[in-house]
């Protein structure tokens, strides 16, 4: 049977481990900034603890590490690693790097798969099989920030939770796991480097804001009116776009964090002129940024990607009614890397 993980503890909860072997309260600590913030993923490495202390937590604990089970790099140099958990689930990364701009991104995975079936997204294909604990969320951070060093010779920049999964719907333990990433006493980010990335949870968000937490939000918008979007995303029959919306009003007014729309432009469905008119209504509610992207063939998804001149003219109505626009070519497409396509295949095939 595989012992606990030690890093499911707090550090409080760490404090009564040790003061229950009768050592010190701040071996708890010591403890703690071996695993988070020097990435020690074994009790040996903690060289400033007893030896006794050690043996005594390697026989309770241990870390149950990911496992690369598969790493493809793209001709623009984006890596994608499949890691095997625990449980024999199967996750990816990415880690898409833009040396030009000092620029270093984790897209990370909340979930083993996802529950919302979006149309165009090939997670949404696997059915959700759990959410991912803290851990294996920061441990993706730790095992991408090394391939980043060792391939760039650089750490990791930005991260961002747009990986497989809904972040908002594993709430406790993505906010768990970015504090390990913003702590001082670990990996001590600052959180304007992280996004969240999200379908339009509208509790999720409120939450957000009852929280105080200060990461940018990218809203998966896809569709500016809800019959269009009911059609490939199914989550707006719940969560409407006036009330993501209003949620994300909510957020700006007590953060003021960084919001962008993600906006995957599909032929013929949400490239019209009519359809930016609409998106631009969405936009005057609170600071916002327009991220147009390239749509990437996902396999037995009926949707295709929209004409060059198609994207070109929605970007300029967005820009001449002055909302701030970029339009993204995707990266890594060559390895299924790119935005809405992580699916393991192997997985996949089951
Ligand atoms: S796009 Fe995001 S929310 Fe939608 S199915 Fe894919 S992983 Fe889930």
């Amino acid at each position: 049977m595989n012992k606990t993980d030690i890093r499911i503890f707090s550090l409080p909860e760490l404090e009564n481990i040790v003061q229950a072997y009768g050592e010190p309260k701040f071996k708890a600590k010591q403890i703690y900034q071996w695993i988070w913030q020097k990435g020690a993923m074994d009790f040996d490495e903690m060289t400033n603890l007893s030896k006794n202390l050690r043996e005594k937590l390697s026989e309770s604990y241990s870390f149950n590490k990911l496992e690369q089970v598969h790493q493809q790099k793209s001709l623009d140099g984006t890596i994608k690693t499949g890691w095997k958990l625990e449980d024999d689930s199967i996750i990816e990364s990415v880690l898409i790097p833009v040396p030009k701009d000092n620029r270093f991104t984790l897209c990370v995975s909340s979930q083993v798969g996802c529950s919302l079936n979006c149309a165009f997204c090939a997670t949404g294909k696997l059915k959700k099989v759990r959410n991912l604990k803290d851990y294996e969320i920061f441990e993706q951070f730790q095992k991408v920030n090394e391939q980043s060093l060792e391939n760039y010779d650089h750490k990791l920049t930005n991260i961002v939770y747009m990986g497989m999964g809904e972040p908002l719907l594993n709430y406790n333990n993505v906010l768990k796991s970015i504090d390990k990433i913003t702590n001082p006493n670990a990996a001590g980010y600052s959180m304007r480097r992280i996004t969240i990335s999200t379908a339009g949870i509208v509790k999720g968000i409120n939450r957000l804001a009852d929280d105080n937490i200060k990461v940018n939000i990218a809203l998966s918008l896809h569709a500016a009116d809800d019959e269009k979007r009911n059609k490939i995303m199914p989550i707006n029959e719940t969560n409407k776009l006036k009330d993501v919306v209003e949620s994300l009003k909510n957020l700006y007014d007590k953060t003021k964090v960084k919001i962008s729309y993600e906006y995957i432009m599909f032929k013929d469905f949400n490239d019209s002129l009519a359809d930016a008119e609409k998106l631009y209504k969405l936009t005057r509610y609170f600071p916002v940024k327009v991220n147009i992207i390239e749509y990437n063939y996902v396999e037995g998804v009926d949707l295709k990607k929209a004409a060059d001149d198609k994207v070109n003219r929605f970007a300029k109505y967005l820009v001449d009614k002055g909302v701030m626009t970029t339009v993204r070519r995707s990266r890594g497409k060559d390895i299924d890397a790119a935005c809405g396509q992580l699916a393991n295949k192997v997985e996949k095939n089951k």
